[in-house]
C-alpha cells in the first residue's frame, strides 16, 4: 500500500503530497514518522491508496504511525484542506488547527494505571490468610481497584492473591479529570413557553442558521443546553462555543452537573495534559459534547447534531494568526458536511449578522423578555460636561455617587465600568465633548506623539494637533481616558469601607486570574467591582443592583468603522449585569455626549433602532457589510528587505486593482498606524473592495511573497488596524 503524506513544516516548499510506501495498520488521518531529507520529520497520512506514479528505486518506508489511532476523521481531514486553499496557507498549518497543541510537541503522556480485578471467589481464600481474605472481600464488595491504593492498605496481600490467581492486574488509561471536584445539584428549568417554541423553530425550521436574538436573562443558555440534551438523546454530538472569558467556573458547573462526563471542555485554563485528556474522550466517542472558544469549531467529533455560538458578536471568533479564520465560516462548513444547524445567540447580533438574519437567510428569533418578566435595569444618562462645569473632578457624577451610597448602604454589589480598549489616544474636547474625525472617513483620529500629529487610520491622513476645538474654540482639549486604578483610588477615599476589586489587564494575568476575581466577587468578598470589557460578558451576580458606566462614549471614538456597534453591545452587555435576581436593577451612564444616538438606543435597549440607524451609516458611508475591508500586511526586522517585499505585493495589486478599479473604493500602500512590533517594521496595504472584487486573487498574488524574514498576510475586516 500507498500513503499521501503532508510533513508537518509551515512552508510553502514542501507544502505538497509525498507519496511513501507503508503497510496495513496505516490509514487516512493517522499521524506518521517519514523520513525525509537528510532527517525524520512528522507528517500526516492524507490518503492511503493502492498505486503510486513513484519508481520503486525512490520511494521510501514510512517509519511508523505516531499515535495508535487515526488523530483526524475524515470530515476534519477534508476541512483543513478546504481551509488551506480559502486562506492560502500550508496545508500543514491548516491540519493543525484540528490537533491539541501538545500532541504535535510531545510533551504529554498518557497517564496508566494498574488495576486489580477480583476473578474468583473471596471463599477460596484459605481461612488463615486472613488479610487476603479480607482484600479479595473488598474487591468482590467494591468491584476492581488501583493496586498501589490497595497496597497501602493489604500490603503483601495484593501480591499473594495476584499469585494464587485469584486476582489479575490490568493496566488502563486514567483520565485527568479537570473539574473533578466541582460537581454541582444544578435543576434543570422547565422552559418557559418562549423557549420551547424557539427551540421548536429552530429545530424545524429549513435554513441552516437561526440567530436567537435574545436580551440579556431571556434564558437563551437554557435554550442552548435543551437543544444539545435533544441532540445527544438522537445519539448525536454537540459544538458549544462561547467567548474564552466566559468559559467561567460556573459555567462549567453547570454543564457537567447537566451533561456530566458527556461534556468535554476544551480551554487555555486547562494544564497540557488535561487539554489532551479532553481532546482523546472527543475523539474516542467518551464525551459527545465541545464546549469551548473558537477553537473548538475544530473539535474531533463524527456525526454532529448542533453547533451554537453564544455572544456570536464577540471579536474572539476571528482568529489573530494565521490562518485568519472566521469561526462563523468554520461552523458553516461543518454543519453544511454534518447536516445539522447552527444556532447563533446574542443580546447585540453584530450588523452583518443580523443582516443576514432580516434578508432572510437566516432565521431569526426574537426574545424580548427577561426570564420571569423581570424588568430590565432603568437606565439614567449622567451629562458629564456639567459635572466638569460645577467643579467636579472625580470620575464619579453626584447621581453616580448617591446611588453608589444607597446600593452599599442596602447590602448590595455594583459595578463600575470603565470603557476603554488599550491605551486610547483619542482627543477630546472636555468642554463640548467634540471628538477630533477624519474628514473622508468620518472615524476618529489617533494621536501620534512621536510626530506630534492626528492620523486617520482608514485612510492615512494626517492633521495638524489643534489648539483649540474646532467646534467651540474651548481649550480643554483632552485624551480621553481614565485608569481603574485611579477610580479604585478615589473610590476609597469616598467610600473608606467598601470593599472594592479591580479588573483588568494588570489584575487578570496568570491561568486562571481573571476567575479568581470573580469567583471572590460571586462570593461576596467585594461590594463593588471595577474593571474594564471583562467585566461586561456573561457573568450572572445576583448581588449586583447598580451599574456604573464611568465614561460611556470612550468607545464611541475608537479609531474603527465599528465603533457605535461596539459601544451598543458593551453598555447592553454591562448593563445586563444589574436587576438579575428579586432586586431591581439600575444603571448610571455617564457620557460627554448624552445626545448620541447610539446611547439612547443603549438605554432604551432599543437594538432594532440602533440597527436601523447603524445601517444607514454603513450605507452611506460604504463601510461592511457594503464593502469588505482587506488589509495586507508586510512585517520583518530589516526594513529594506520589507519595504522590497511591500513593492513587490503592491506591484502584483496593482495590476488586479487596474483591471478591477469599479471594484475597488479605495487601495493604498502606507506605514501601519502602529510603525514598529517587537522590533519588525509593519508596512500595509489597505484595500475597500465591493462585492464580486477578486479576493482570491489578492491571496493568490500575496501569498508566495513571504520570505524567510518577512511576514506577508491577509486581514479581512480586521477588528483592530493598528
Ligand atoms: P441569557 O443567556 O439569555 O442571558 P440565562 O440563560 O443566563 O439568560 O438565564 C437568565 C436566568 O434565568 C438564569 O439565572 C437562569 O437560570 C434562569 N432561567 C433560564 N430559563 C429558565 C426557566 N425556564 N425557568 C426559570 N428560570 C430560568
Ligand atoms: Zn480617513
Amino acid at each position: 500500500m500507498f500513503a499521501e503524506v503532508i510533513v508537518d513544516i509551515a512552508h510553502s516548499d514542501v507544502d505538497k503530497i509525498f507519496d511513501y510506501a507503508c503497510g496495513e495498520g496505516i490509514v487516512a488521518g493517522m499521524r506518521v514518522a517519514v523520513p525525509f531529507g537528510k532527517g525524520t520529520a512528522a507528517g500526516f497520512v492524507i490518503r492511503v491508496k493502492s498505486a503510486t506514479d513513484v519508481p520503486p528505486e525512490k520511494l521510501k518506508n514510512i517509519y511508523r504511525a505516531l499515535d495508535q489511532f487515526p488523530a483526524l476523521n475524515p470530515e476534519c481531514l477534508s476541512l483543513a484542506q478546504k481551509i488551506a486553499a480559502r486562506y492560502r496557507v500550508p496545508l500543514a498549518l491548516s491540519l493543525r488547527l484540528f490537533l491539541p497543541a501538545e500532541m504535535r510537541t510531545g510533551k504529554v503522556s498518557e497517564v496508566y494505571k494498574t488495576y486489580a480485578k477480583l476473578v474468583g471467589d473471596p471463599a477460596e481464600v484459605p481461612p488463615k490468610a486472613k488479610a487476603q481474605r479480607a482484600l479479595a472481600e473488598f474487591l468482590s464488595e467494591n468491584g476492581e481497584q488501583e493496586t498501589s491504593e490497595l497496597r497501602k492498605r493489604f500490603g503483601a496481600a495484593v501480591n499473594a492473591l495476584i499469585k494464587r490467581g485469584l486476582v489479575v492486574p490490568e493496566k488502563k488509561r486514567r483520565m485527568r479529570d479537570p473539574y473533578g471536584g466541582k460537581r454541582a445539584e444544578q435543576e434543570e428549568h422547565i422552559l418557559t413557553p418562549a423557549q420551547s417554541e424557539a427551540v421548536r423553530r429552530i429545530q424545524t425550521t429549513d435554513k441552516t442558521v437561526t440567530l436567537l436574538h435574545g436580551v440579556t436573562g431571556s434564558g437563551k443558555t437554557e435554550i442552548y443546553l435543551s437543544l444539545i440534551a435533544s441532540e445527544l438523546e438522537k445519539g448525536k454530538s454537540a459544538i458549544f462555543l462561547v467567548p474564552e472569558i466566559s468559559l467561567t467556573p460556573q459555567m462549567f458547573t453547570q454543564l457537567r452537573a447537566r451533561f456530566g462526563g458527556e461534556a468535554a471542555i476544551l480551554h487555555s485554563g486547562l494544564s497540557a495534559g488535561e487539554r489532551y485528556d479532553e481532546w482523546r474522550r472527543l475523539r474516542e466517542g467518551d464525551a459527545h459534547i465541545a464546549v469551548g472558544a473558537r477553537s473548538a469549531v475544530f473539535a474531533p467529533l463524527e456525526n454532529i447534531g448542533i453547533i451554537v455560538i453564544d455572544e456570536e458578536h464577540d471579536g474572539s471568533y476571528s482568529s489573530e494568526s494565521s490562518p485568519r479564520y472566521n469561526t462563523f465560516d468554520i461552523a458553516l462548513l461543518r454543519a453544511r458536511h454534518n447536516g445539522c444547524k447552527v444556532v447563533l445567540g446574542s443580546a447585540t447580533p453584530s450588523v452583518e449578522t443580523y443582516r443576514r438574519a432580516e434578508a432572510g437567510e437566516f432565521e431569526l428569533i426574537s426574545l424580548p423578555d427577561r426570564i420571569n418578566a423581570r424588568p430590565m435595569p432603568e437606565v439614567r444618562i449622567v451629562d458629564m460636561r456639567r459635572e466638569v462645569r460645577r467643579g467636579n473632578p472625580t470620575p464619579f457624577s453626584l447621581l453616580l455617587r448617591e446611588r453608589l451610597k444607597e446600593c452599599l448602604a442596602e447590602g448590595n454589589q455594583a459595578i463600575l465600568f470603565l470603557n476603554r480598549r488599550g491605551h486610547s489616544q483619542t482627543v477630546m474636547c472636555r468642554d463640548c465633548g467634540n471628538v477630533l474625525k477624519c474628514e473622508h472617513c468620518d472615524v476618529a483620529l489617533t494621536y501620534h506623539s512621536d510626530e506630534n500629529c492626528l492620523k486617520c487610520h482608514y485612510c492615512g491622513s494626517r492633521y495638524k494637533m489643534p489648539e483649540a476645538c474646532p467646534a467651540c474654540g474651548g481649550k480643554h482639549i483632552a485624551y480621553m481616558g481614565t485608569g481603574t486604578q485611579k477610580v479604585v483610588r478615589e473610590l476609597s477615599s469616598l467610600f473608606p469601607s467598601a470593599r472594592v476589586l479591580r479588573m483588568d489587564m494588570d489584575t487578570t494575568s496568570g491561568k486562571e486570574g481573571h476567575y479568581r476575581i470573580l469567583n471572590r466577587f460571586a462570593a461576596r468578598e467585594a461590594d463593588i467591582l471595577v474593571g474594564t470589557q471583562m467585566v461586561a460578558k456573561g457573568h450572572d451576580f445576583p448581588g449586583v443592583t447598580l451599574v456604573g458606566i464611568l465614561d460611556a462614549d470612550m468607545s464611541l471614538h475608537f479609531p474603527d468603522y465599528r465603533s457605535g456597534e461596539r459601544t451598543f453591545q458593551l453598555i447592553t452587555q454591562v448593563a445586563g449585569r444589574s436587576g438579575r435576581a428579586e432586586n431591581k436593577g439600575e444603571v448610571v451612564l455617564q457620557t460627554y455626549d448624552p445626545g448620541n444616538y447610539i446611547l439612547r438606543f443603549a438605554a432604551n435597549y432599543d437594538y432594532e433602532g440602533f440597527y436601523e440607524h447603524e445601517i444607514g451609516m454603513r450605507a452611506a458611508m460604504m463601510f461592511p457589510p457594503f464593502s469588505k475591508i482587506v488589509r495586507v500586511m508586510v512585517t520583518g526586522e530589516d526594513e529594506k528587505e520589507t519595504l522590497a517585499c511591500l513593492k513587490e505585493a503592491y506591484d502584483a495589486l496593482s495590476v488586479l486593482y487596474e483591471n478591477n478599479r469599479d471594484k475597488f473604493l479605495f487601495f493604498n500602500r502606507m506605514h501601519s498606524p502602529v510603525k514598529k512590533i517587537q522590533n519588525r517594521v509593519r508596512y500595509q496595504i489597505l484595500m475597500r473592495l465591493l462585492e464580486g472584487a477578486p479576493l482570491k486573487e489578492v491571496y493568490d498574488a500575496v501569498s508566495p511573497l513571504g520570505r524567510k524574514n518577512v511576514l506577508v498576510y491577509v486581514e479581512e475586516n480586521p477588528s483592530n488596524l493598528s
